[in-house]
């Protein structure tokens, strides 16, 4: 390709950055095959409870970390070679960007985060679990904020020579959010039918928790703490179980996927 490095010229600098951050991305995804880190994000967590329940006024906090907890305990039985990162195990606070860079760090192949919903003041009753999808057209401001944390990275590791490798990977290939998507919607399979919850569906939008994430991504609000039959069921035993369970049923058949790529 004689005339790439001319092309590459024309290119500002800060388009160069965000090619080279979707390049990343993929290389990362693409060049090691096997799902051995994940990150589990249980959101919110010490001063931050997230929502409040109307009924029974249980702290948003306080059902993610069960769920999530129990998620990691079989997925680590199943897979004890598969290092699983928390966001925390105990009630303690972390800043979300935080969160994200300790993922791309441990260089973590997909990222799960974990929460509930509640109402705005005026909206009509709303229930169920929801997941969530970065928006597409929110990329370009993902990849800035990844290539900020990374670029220092990529060079150290690569070099110069290799960064042409980056772009070239990066034109190539969208493989990023096709598998933030499978892994959305057999959540959502499996959250219908392990659990009461009905769903609300697959949403994309200005997802700000899992902005920076360099790895596949979704956000699960799990249900509404402002509608008092998912509030009592996430409030439970029961209720925390069959999410766990659905997750981790989901994270079965994700992992082949990724695998067998
Ligand atoms: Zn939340």
């Amino acid at each position: 390709m004689p005339n790439f490095k001319a092309q590459i010229s024309q290119y500002s600098l800060k388009h160069i950055l965000l090619l080279l951050a979707f390049g990343f991305c993929h290389l990362t995804l693409y060049s090691q095959s096997k799902l051995d880190v994940i990150y589990l994000d249980a959101g919110h967590g010490g001063k931050d409870p997230g929502t409040i329940g109307d009924k029974t006024g249980v702290q948003e906090k306080n059902i993610v970390l069960p769920v999530t907890i129990k998620l990691g305990k079989m997925i680590e039985e199943k897979y004890p070679y598969i290092k699983i990162i928390y966001s925390r195990t105990t009630d303690e606070f972390s800043h979300v960007r935080d969160r994200t860079i300790a993922a791309n760090n441990n260089k973590a192949k997909l990222f799960v985060s974990i929460h509930a919903n509640h109402k705005k003041l005026e909206e009509s009753d709303k229930k169920g679990f929801e997941i969530y999808l970065l928006n597409k057209e929110r990329f370009p401001e993902a990849v800035e904020f990844t290539m900020k944390q990374n670029y220092q990275i990529v060079f150290d590791q690569f070099g110069k020579d290799t960064l042409d490798n980056f772009i070239f990977s990066s034109l190539a290939h969208s493989g990023y959010t096709r598998f933030s998507e499978y892994l959305a919607s057999i959540i959502e399979v499996n959250m219908i039918s392990h659990t009461e919850l009905i769903s609300r569906g697959i949403i994309q939008a200005g997802n700000w928790v899992t902005l920076g994430a360099s790895m596949p991504s979704v956000l699960v609000e799990t249900g509404y703490l402002s509608d008092p039959d998912d509030e009592v069921y996430l409030s439970s035993e029961k209720g925390q179980n069959d999410v766990a369970i659905a997750l981790f049923n989901a994270f079965l058949h994700y992992k082949t996927l990724y695998e067998s790529n």
